[in-house]
């Protein structure tokens, strides 16, 4: 049995979890803190700081290979299991491009795919110069460490930026500036890539964020073919660029008149890929066990017409219940995923439901419903 170490025990972990068991993969959750949702569904898990040399030691000589549920792992530590012999995948060298979201810009930029213009900006006096190639407003953006829109800022002109500095600035993080995208959409392509370098994209997606945490998933996304297949194209360059093995997230902007852009890139499963565990021939959570391990990838296509996909976020703070979904579990053909949290917060993610359907207006329609019954 292959046994698959995973940093972090997440609902991405727990997920990756269920797809391994069905596939005999065990899986051994490195995480933080105990009772998360994927240390529970393993008796081999390892709870504590990752940085701690003798559970990383603990964990490296219970895994045959390695991967991870979240971009924040310390390359440096990654780099040090490749060095004792252990697969990780993905690769370290990877990680630590894609970590920073400058190196991870300019390695995308040098690859010759189109990104919004950016430029490094180590202090307020720079940003100013920088506004002066860029113009406002701009998108201020903390290099590391930032996600559902924390580390972001949006600047409409000078005043606004001794606020933003001093916010993204503070948790140490050298910054980054870039051009305000009027996009027209948000798009997410799902990318599988083998240790071979063979890949597999899934339909294009449009993601729509609220207050930046994802909302809702449509897919495929309403758009014209030659756009779905440019952002096809550029996701699957972008992946080989980084030299990626795994699933990866792949976040593009398409603008009014259809031109994409490449935003940023997760070195994961991501959330606008769960509707795949219903919708498409096999799970973003399958390629990825696939891909890591070096069996051959499976088919991406879908499996209806549409589907959308809505996230469960906490309405309020407290203990979840146990009659959370009842209302929702009577909702004919809405499949619908806790994440096993105890503890609701507002705008926590706690689970999402999907639903297909002939249209996308149907599926969303559908999900929507079901999202609204939930009591979390
Ligand atoms: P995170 O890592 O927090 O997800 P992103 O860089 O993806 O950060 O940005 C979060 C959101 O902010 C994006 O989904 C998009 O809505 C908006 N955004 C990011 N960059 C730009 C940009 N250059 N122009 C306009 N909007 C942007």
């Amino acid at each position: 049995m292959t046994r698959l170490g995973i940093f972090g025990g997440g609902q991405l972990a727990q997920m990756l979890t269920q797809a391994a068991i069905s596939l005999g993969v065990e899986t051994v959750i490195f995480e933080r803190s105990p009772d998360s949702p994927a240390g529970r569904l393993t008796q081999a898990e390892i709870v504590g700081p990752w940085e701690n040399p003798a559970l990383l030691d603990m964990f490296a000589r219970r895994c045959d290979l390695v991967t991870l549920e979240n971009e924040f792992v310390d390359a440096a530590i990654l780099a040090g299991l490749e060095a004792r012999g252990l697969p990780v995948y993905p690769r370290a060298a990877t990680l630590a491009v894609v970590q920073d979201k400058l190196l991870q810009k300019e390695r995308i930029a040098a690859a010759g795919l189109r990104v919004p213009a950016f430029r490094r900006v180590d202090s307020p006096d720079d940003l100013a110069a920088v506004a002066g190639d860029l113009g406002w407003p701009l998108v201020l953006k903390a290099r590391r460490n930032g996600y559902d829109g924390y580390g972001n800022a949006t600047l409409r002109g000078p005043g606004d930026v001794r606020s933003a500095w001093d916010r993204l600035a503070r948790g140490g993080s050298p910054l980054l500036a870039e051009a305000f995208v009027p996009f027209a959409r948000e798009l997410a392509v799902m990318v599988a890539r083998g240790r071979d370098g063979a890949a597999r994209a899934y339909p294009v997606v449009e993601t729509v964020q609220r207050q930046h945490i994802c909302h809702l998933v449509r897919a495929p996304a309403p758009i014209p073919a030659a756009a779905a297949d440019e952002a096809v194209s550029l996701a699957l360059a972008a992946v080989a660029a980084v030299g990626g093995v795994g699933i990866f997230g792949v976040e593009l902007f398409a603008l009014e008149d259809g031109m994409i852009l490449f935003n940023e890139l997760a070195p994961r499963p991501h959330n606008s890929g769960h509707y795949t565990i219903e919708a498409c021939a096999a799970s973003q959570f399958e390629n990825h066990l696939r891909a890591v391990i070096g069996w051959p990838l499976a088919p991406t296509d879908m499996r209806a017409p549409a589907a959308a996909m809505v996230n469960l976020l906490g309405r309020r703070a407290g203990p979840v219940g146990p009659g959370a979904l009842r209302a929702a579990l009577d909702v004919p053909g809405a499949h619908l995923h806790l994440y096993g949290k105890r503890e609701s917060r507002v705008g926590r993610k706690m689970g999402h439901v999907t639903a297909l359907g002939a249209t996308l207006a149907e599926a969303e329609a559908l999900a929507l419903r079901a999202a609204d019954l939930v009591d979390l």
